[in-house]
Protein backbone atom coordinates (compact mmCIF):
# COMPACT_ATOMS: atom_id res chain seq x y z
CA UNK A 1 0.00 0.00 0.00
CA UNK A 2 1.18 3.74 -0.70
CA UNK A 3 1.36 6.45 1.98
CA UNK A 4 -1.25 8.01 0.76
CA UNK A 5 -3.82 5.07 0.09
CA UNK A 6 -2.93 4.40 3.64
CA UNK A 7 -3.54 7.93 5.03
CA UNK A 8 -7.03 7.89 3.16
CA UNK A 9 -8.28 4.61 4.72
CA UNK A 10 -7.02 5.78 7.89
CA UNK A 11 -9.35 8.80 7.56
CA UNK A 12 -11.72 6.84 6.04
CA UNK A 13 -11.38 4.54 9.68
CA UNK A 14 -11.57 7.06 12.02
CA UNK A 15 -14.36 8.81 11.01
CA UNK A 16 -16.63 5.27 10.57
CA UNK A 17 -15.35 4.25 14.11
CA UNK A 18 -15.23 8.07 15.88
CA UNK A 19 -11.86 7.79 16.86
CA UNK A 20 -9.70 11.14 17.63
CA UNK A 21 -5.99 10.76 16.60
CA UNK A 22 -3.24 12.89 18.38
CA UNK A 23 -0.04 13.35 16.64
CA UNK A 24 2.63 15.24 19.32
CA UNK A 25 4.78 17.50 17.82
CA UNK A 26 7.84 15.09 17.40
CA UNK A 27 5.89 12.84 15.05
CA UNK A 28 6.67 12.14 11.56
CA UNK A 29 5.19 14.41 8.86
CA UNK A 30 2.47 11.79 7.36
CA UNK A 31 1.20 11.17 11.05
CA UNK A 32 0.99 14.98 11.31
CA UNK A 33 -1.62 14.52 8.40
CA UNK A 34 -3.68 11.98 9.64
CA UNK A 35 -4.40 13.44 13.26
CA UNK A 36 -6.64 15.55 14.13
CA UNK A 37 -4.96 17.68 16.65
CA UNK A 38 -0.87 18.23 16.74
CA UNK A 39 0.86 19.74 19.30
CA UNK A 40 2.56 19.68 22.74
CA UNK A 41 1.91 16.51 25.39
CA UNK A 42 -0.29 18.54 27.27
CA UNK A 43 -2.06 20.64 25.32
CA UNK A 44 -3.15 17.59 22.69
CA UNK A 45 -4.69 16.44 26.58
CA UNK A 46 -6.62 19.20 26.26
CA UNK A 47 -8.12 19.18 23.32
CA UNK A 48 -9.01 14.82 23.47
CA UNK A 49 -10.90 16.33 26.87
CA UNK A 50 -13.02 18.42 24.57
CA UNK A 51 -13.17 16.12 21.65
CA UNK A 52 -16.73 14.48 21.06
CA UNK A 53 -14.59 11.33 19.93
CA UNK A 54 -15.24 8.21 22.61
CA UNK A 55 -12.12 6.80 21.64
CA UNK A 56 -8.26 8.88 21.27
CA UNK A 57 -5.18 7.26 19.65
CA UNK A 58 -2.06 9.21 21.64
CA UNK A 59 0.62 9.09 18.53
CA UNK A 60 3.41 9.74 21.36
CA UNK A 61 4.74 7.93 24.15
CA UNK A 62 3.39 6.73 27.14
CA UNK A 63 3.33 9.11 29.63
CA UNK A 64 1.88 11.47 27.03
CA UNK A 65 -1.31 8.65 26.95
CA UNK A 66 -1.33 8.86 30.22
CA UNK A 67 -2.35 12.01 30.86
CA UNK A 68 -4.83 11.83 28.09
CA UNK A 69 -6.47 9.06 30.33
CA UNK A 70 -6.19 11.47 33.45
CA UNK A 71 -8.03 14.34 31.82
CA UNK A 72 -10.60 11.71 30.02
CA UNK A 73 -11.51 8.88 31.91
CA UNK A 74 -14.17 8.30 30.42
CA UNK A 75 -13.01 7.59 26.97
CA UNK A 76 -10.92 4.39 25.33
CA UNK A 77 -7.46 6.13 24.78
CA UNK A 78 -4.89 3.99 22.98
CA UNK A 79 -1.14 4.08 22.67
CA UNK A 80 -0.15 3.59 19.66
CA UNK A 81 3.02 1.86 19.91
CA UNK A 82 3.27 -0.18 23.03
CA UNK A 83 6.95 0.29 22.84
CA UNK A 84 6.81 4.09 22.54
CA UNK A 85 8.44 4.86 26.34
CA UNK A 86 9.85 8.21 27.85
CA UNK A 87 13.44 7.26 29.53
CA UNK A 88 13.16 11.26 30.93
CA UNK A 89 9.54 9.91 32.57
CA UNK A 90 10.74 7.01 34.58
CA UNK A 91 13.90 8.00 35.62
CA UNK A 92 12.96 9.02 39.32
CA UNK A 93 11.32 5.73 41.10
CA UNK A 94 7.80 6.21 43.34
CA UNK A 95 10.26 5.10 45.92
CA UNK A 96 12.70 7.49 45.65
CA UNK A 97 10.46 10.32 45.24
CA UNK A 98 8.80 9.24 48.45
CA UNK A 99 11.79 8.97 50.15
CA UNK A 100 13.00 12.99 48.55
CA UNK A 101 9.37 13.71 50.14
CA UNK A 102 10.09 13.07 53.52
CA UNK A 103 13.74 14.26 53.13
CA UNK A 104 12.47 17.67 52.19
CA UNK A 105 9.30 17.53 53.73
CA UNK A 106 8.79 21.21 53.69
CA UNK A 107 9.38 21.49 49.90
CA UNK A 108 6.84 21.76 47.04
CA UNK A 109 7.18 18.48 44.80
CA UNK A 110 6.70 19.90 41.42
CA UNK A 111 7.22 17.42 38.29
CA UNK A 112 7.64 18.57 35.33
CA UNK A 113 4.35 16.91 33.23
CA UNK A 114 7.10 14.06 31.20
CA UNK A 115 6.70 11.85 33.98
CA UNK A 116 4.19 9.10 34.74
CA UNK A 117 0.86 9.00 36.21
CA UNK A 118 2.24 7.13 39.37
CA UNK A 119 5.08 9.92 40.26
CA UNK A 120 2.29 12.50 39.27
CA UNK A 121 0.00 10.90 42.05
CA UNK A 122 2.37 12.02 44.79
CA UNK A 123 3.96 15.42 43.58
CA UNK A 124 2.07 18.31 44.47
CA UNK A 125 1.80 20.44 40.96
CA UNK A 126 2.46 19.50 37.19
CA UNK A 127 4.43 21.81 35.26
CA UNK A 128 4.50 22.17 31.33
CA UNK A 129 7.60 23.65 29.70
CA UNK A 130 5.77 26.45 28.31
CA UNK A 131 4.48 27.69 31.35
CA UNK A 132 6.87 26.21 34.00
CA UNK A 133 8.03 30.03 35.06
CA UNK A 134 4.81 31.54 35.63
CA UNK A 135 3.65 28.26 37.77
CA UNK A 136 6.72 28.68 40.16
CA UNK A 137 6.35 31.89 40.75
CA UNK A 138 2.98 31.14 41.84
CA UNK A 139 3.68 28.77 44.45
CA UNK A 140 3.40 30.07 48.01
CA UNK A 141 6.51 28.20 49.26
CA UNK A 142 10.11 29.03 48.31
CA UNK A 143 11.36 25.62 48.57
CA UNK A 144 10.69 23.14 45.07
CA UNK A 145 11.91 19.43 44.84
CA UNK A 146 11.97 19.54 41.15
CA UNK A 147 11.89 16.33 39.26
CA UNK A 148 13.33 15.21 36.37
CA UNK A 149 14.84 17.53 34.75
CA UNK A 150 17.96 19.11 35.74
CA UNK A 151 18.31 21.82 32.87
CA UNK A 152 14.57 22.41 32.42
CA UNK A 153 14.49 23.12 36.34
CA UNK A 154 17.85 25.28 36.46
CA UNK A 155 16.31 27.23 33.74
CA UNK A 156 13.40 27.79 35.97
CA UNK A 157 15.69 28.51 39.03
CA UNK A 158 17.43 31.39 36.87
CA UNK A 159 13.86 33.04 36.30
CA UNK A 160 13.16 32.44 40.13
CA UNK A 161 15.93 33.17 41.97
CA UNK A 162 14.51 33.74 44.84
CA UNK A 163 13.62 30.26 45.37
CA UNK A 164 15.77 27.21 46.64
CA UNK A 165 15.63 24.50 44.24
CA UNK A 166 16.68 21.14 44.74
CA UNK A 167 16.84 18.40 42.08
CA UNK A 168 17.62 14.91 41.15
CA UNK A 169 20.05 13.84 38.70
CA UNK A 170 18.29 13.58 35.39
CA UNK A 171 16.95 15.13 31.71
CA UNK A 172 15.97 14.34 28.06
CA UNK A 173 18.96 11.58 26.17
CA UNK A 174 17.51 12.84 23.27
CA UNK A 175 18.34 17.07 24.19
CA UNK A 176 21.34 16.19 25.74
CA UNK A 177 23.45 15.05 22.82
CA UNK A 178 22.76 18.73 21.75
CA UNK A 179 26.29 20.54 22.76
CA UNK A 180 27.72 23.78 22.64
CA UNK A 181 30.42 22.42 19.58
CA UNK A 182 27.11 22.31 17.68
CA UNK A 183 26.16 26.04 18.63
CA UNK A 184 29.64 27.05 17.21
CA UNK A 185 29.51 24.90 14.31
CA UNK A 186 26.07 25.59 13.50
CA UNK A 187 26.69 29.60 14.33
CA UNK A 188 29.89 29.18 11.73
CA UNK A 189 27.90 27.63 8.83
CA UNK A 190 24.79 29.65 9.56
CA UNK A 191 25.63 33.14 10.60
CA UNK A 192 22.41 34.88 9.82
CA UNK A 193 20.29 32.59 11.59
CA UNK A 194 18.34 32.68 14.93
CA UNK A 195 19.17 29.96 17.38
CA UNK A 196 15.93 28.48 19.07
CA UNK A 197 16.75 26.16 21.90
CA UNK A 198 14.56 23.73 23.94
CA UNK A 199 15.02 24.29 28.00
CA UNK A 200 15.61 20.49 28.07
CA UNK A 201 19.00 21.35 26.19
CA UNK A 202 22.34 21.67 28.79
CA UNK A 203 22.71 24.71 30.65
CA UNK A 204 25.22 25.60 28.33
CA UNK A 205 23.25 25.52 25.06
CA UNK A 206 20.63 27.13 26.72
CA UNK A 207 22.82 29.88 27.08
CA UNK A 208 24.03 30.31 24.24
CA UNK A 209 20.58 30.50 22.26
CA UNK A 210 18.51 33.51 20.49
CA UNK A 211 15.28 32.02 22.18
CA UNK A 212 14.17 29.14 24.84
CA UNK A 213 10.72 27.97 24.62
CA UNK A 214 8.47 25.00 24.13
CA UNK A 215 8.29 23.03 21.22
CA UNK A 216 4.98 24.85 20.42
CA UNK A 217 6.80 28.44 21.61
CA UNK A 218 9.63 27.78 19.19
CA UNK A 219 7.20 26.53 16.26
CA UNK A 220 5.40 30.21 17.32
CA UNK A 221 8.38 32.44 17.42
CA UNK A 222 9.84 31.04 13.88
CA UNK A 223 6.47 31.76 12.20
CA UNK A 224 6.14 34.83 13.58
CA UNK A 225 9.60 36.19 13.16
CA UNK A 226 10.57 38.74 10.72
CA UNK A 227 13.68 37.02 10.91
CA UNK A 228 14.41 33.92 7.93
CA UNK A 229 16.67 31.59 8.50
CA UNK A 230 16.32 29.38 12.20
CA UNK A 231 18.80 27.01 13.77
CA UNK A 232 16.40 24.14 15.64
CA UNK A 233 17.46 23.14 18.84
CA UNK A 234 15.11 20.28 19.86
CA UNK A 235 14.10 17.40 18.38
CA UNK A 236 14.72 17.20 14.44
CA UNK A 237 11.00 16.77 13.36
CA UNK A 238 10.72 20.09 14.22
CA UNK A 239 12.84 21.50 10.89
CA UNK A 240 10.87 19.38 8.61
CA UNK A 241 7.38 20.69 10.14
CA UNK A 242 8.49 24.18 9.88
CA UNK A 243 9.93 23.57 6.68
CA UNK A 244 6.80 22.70 5.48
CA UNK A 245 4.89 25.53 7.02
CA UNK A 246 7.34 28.36 5.48
CA UNK A 247 8.40 27.10 2.82
CA UNK A 248 10.04 30.81 2.30
CA UNK A 249 11.78 30.57 5.64
CA UNK A 250 15.03 28.17 6.07
CA UNK A 251 15.76 25.90 8.85
CA UNK A 252 18.47 23.71 9.89
CA UNK A 253 18.85 21.38 12.67
CA UNK A 254 21.13 22.40 15.32
CA UNK A 255 22.69 18.60 15.69
CA UNK A 256 21.88 15.81 13.40
CA UNK A 257 21.53 13.53 16.48
CA UNK A 258 18.95 15.03 18.43
CA UNK A 259 16.03 12.80 17.20
CA UNK A 260 13.80 10.81 20.22
CA UNK A 261 13.82 7.45 19.09
CA UNK A 262 10.71 6.57 21.36
CA UNK A 263 8.95 9.36 19.76
CA UNK A 264 10.04 7.67 16.15
CA UNK A 265 8.76 4.15 16.68
CA UNK A 266 5.71 5.35 15.91
CA UNK A 267 4.74 4.80 12.59
CA UNK A 268 1.62 5.36 10.09
CA UNK A 269 1.16 1.97 9.82
CA UNK A 270 0.79 1.13 13.73
CA UNK A 271 -2.05 4.02 13.69
CA UNK A 272 -3.64 1.94 10.46
CA UNK A 273 -3.46 -1.11 12.51
CA UNK A 274 -4.81 0.28 16.02
CA UNK A 275 -7.69 1.84 13.63
CA UNK A 276 -8.10 -1.91 12.50
CA UNK A 277 -8.23 -2.71 15.97
CA UNK A 278 -4.68 -4.68 15.72
CA UNK A 279 -2.50 -2.77 17.69
CA UNK A 280 -1.02 -0.24 20.26
CA UNK A 281 -1.78 -0.88 23.70
CA UNK A 282 -5.42 0.37 25.74
CA UNK A 283 -4.60 2.47 28.95
CA UNK A 284 -5.74 1.61 32.10
CA UNK A 285 -5.09 3.17 35.30
CA UNK A 286 -7.10 2.68 38.44
CA UNK A 287 -8.98 5.37 39.76
CA UNK A 288 -7.09 6.51 42.70
CA UNK A 289 -3.97 6.67 40.32
CA UNK A 290 -6.66 8.90 38.20
CA UNK A 291 -7.72 10.89 40.95
CA UNK A 292 -4.83 11.64 42.63
CA UNK A 293 -2.63 12.52 39.43
CA UNK A 294 -5.31 14.89 38.30
CA UNK A 295 -4.73 16.35 41.29
CA UNK A 296 -1.30 17.57 40.36
CA UNK A 297 -2.79 18.68 37.15
CA UNK A 298 -5.50 20.60 38.47
CA UNK A 299 -3.39 22.57 40.46
CA UNK A 300 -1.20 23.01 37.52
CA UNK A 301 -4.02 24.56 35.88
CA UNK A 302 -5.33 27.07 39.02
CA UNK A 303 -1.17 28.21 39.20
CA UNK A 304 -0.71 28.62 35.02
S1 LIG B 1 12.34 13.90 23.44
FE1 LIG B 1 13.10 13.44 25.51
S2 LIG B 1 11.39 13.97 26.90
FE2 LIG B 1 10.55 13.79 24.81
S3 LIG B 1 9.87 11.66 24.66
FE3 LIG B 1 11.95 11.73 23.82
S4 LIG B 1 13.24 11.19 25.59
FE4 LIG B 1 11.24 11.76 26.41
Amino acid sequence: MQIQEMQSEIMRLKRERGVCVLAHAYQSHDIWEVADYVGDSFGLSQQAAQADAHTVLMCGVRFMAETVKILSPQKRVILANADAGCPMAEQVSFDVLSQLKQKYSDHTVVSYVNTTAKLKTISDVCVTSSAAVKIVKNIANDKILFIPDCNLGSWIQKQVPHKQFQFVPGGCPTHLLITPKNVEQARQRHPGALLLVHPECSEKVVELADYVGSTTQIMDFAKQSQATEFIIGTENSIVQHLQIACPEKRFYALSKNCICHNMKATTLGDVYNCLKGIGGEEIELDAETLQLARRSIDEMLRLG
